[in-house]
C-alpha cells in the first residue's frame, strides 16, 4: 500500500480550501492533510484532525510533501520561499498575481516542481486547446471571452479568461475581454470566434467548485517525485510542454 501524501492546504477556510479539505478528508489513503494554512489566526486549532495554523505561523508547519494553495496573491510569495527552502512540491491555482509575483513562481520552478494554473478542470484544458486550433483555422475572425462569476471574486477578466486569450492569441487572434459579476455562479467562460455572416461559441460551465479542488489534487500527485521544473495541467493532461 502507498504511504499518503503529506499536503499543506494553504487558503484553507477559504472556497476552495474548504473542498480541497473536504476531498482530501475522503481518500485518507491518497492524502495526509498535515497543516492548514489561513490567512487570519484561525478560530479553531485542530479542526477533524487537521492543525490549523495563521499565514504568520507558516515557518512552524511541520514537513510536507507538496503544498496545495488557493489563496490570494499576496500570501503567494511566503509560501513560494517555504516550499524551495523545505524542497516541497507547489500546485498553485491562486489567480490575479501580479507580473513580480508570476516571475518569482518561475524562479522557483528551478528549484522546486511546480505548477501554476488558472484553471484546474479538465474541461477547461480542453476547451484551451480547442481555442487555440479555432483561432488558428479562422484568421481575420473577431475574438471575445466572456467570462461571470460570483459577486465575491476579487479580480477581473479571471485568470482563466487571460489563460484562454493567450491560447487564443496563439493561434492568431487578438482577444477582448468582458466580465459579469453576479450571484453565485462558480465560473462560466465563453470565447466566440466572429466572421462574415457566422460565429462560433465555445462555453464551459462549470457548476461546483470541486472539479477545480479534485483537479488540483491530481496534479498534486502526479508532480509529487518529479524534477523542479514548471509544469503545466496541458502538459500533464495530454503531455504537451
Ligand atoms: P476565498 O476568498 O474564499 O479564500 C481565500 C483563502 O485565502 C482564505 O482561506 C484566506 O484566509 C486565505 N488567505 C488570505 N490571505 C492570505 C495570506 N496572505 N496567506 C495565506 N492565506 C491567505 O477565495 P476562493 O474562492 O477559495 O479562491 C482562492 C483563489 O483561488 C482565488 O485567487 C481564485 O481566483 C482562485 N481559484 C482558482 C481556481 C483554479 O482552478 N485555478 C478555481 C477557483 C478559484
Amino acid at each position: 500500500m502507498n504511504t499518503p501524501l503529506r499536503v499543506l492546504i494553504h487558503g484553507a477556510s477559504g472556497r476552495m480550501g474548504q473542498a480541497l479539505l473536504r476531498l482530501a478528508a475522503d481518500a485518507p489513503q491518497s492524502w495526509q492533510v498535515v497543516a492548514a494554512v489561513t490567512g487570519r489566526a484561525p478560530t479553531q486549532r485542530v479542526v477533524d484532525g487537521v492543525p490549523f495554523f495563521a499565514a504568520a505561523e507558516l515557518g512552524g508547519v511541520p514537513a510536507f510533501d507538496v503544498a496545495v494553495d488557493f489563496s490570494l496573491p499576496e500570501g503567494v510569495e511566503p509560501l513560494l520561499q517555504l516550499c524551495v527552502a523545505r524542497r516541497a512540491a507547489l500546485v498553485s491555482g491562486t489567480t490575479g498575481l501580479a507580473p513580480a509575483q508570476r516571475e518569482s513562481l518561475e524562479a522557483a520552478a528551478a528549484s522546486i516542481p511546480l505548477l501554476w494554473a488558472s484553471n484546474f478542470s479538465v474541461g477547461v484544458a480542453v476547451l484551451d486547446e480547442l481555442v487555440e486550433r479555432a483561432a488558428r483555422a479562422l484568421p481575420g475572425w473577431d475574438c471575445d471571452i466572456v467570462e461571470s462569476h460570483h459577486v465575491h471574486k476579487k479580480d477581473a477578466p479571471s485568470g482563466t479568461a487571460l489563460t484562454l486569450g493567450e491560447s487564443a492569441a496563439r493561434g492568431g487572434a487578438t482577444p477582448r475581454y468582458a466580465s459579469l459579476r453576479a450571484g453565485d455562479i462558480v465560473g462560466e467562460h465563453l470565447v466566440q470566434l466572429a466572421g462574415q455572416g457566422e460565429r462560433i461559441e465555445l462555453v464551459h460551465r462549470a457548476s461546483n467548485r470541486d472539479i477545480f479542488a479534485r483537479g488540483a489534487l491530481q496534479a498534486a500527485s502526479r508532480l509529487h517525485g518529479r524534477p523542479a521544473g514548471l509544469y503545466s495541467m496541458r502538459g500533464l493532461l495530454f503531455g504537451d510542454s
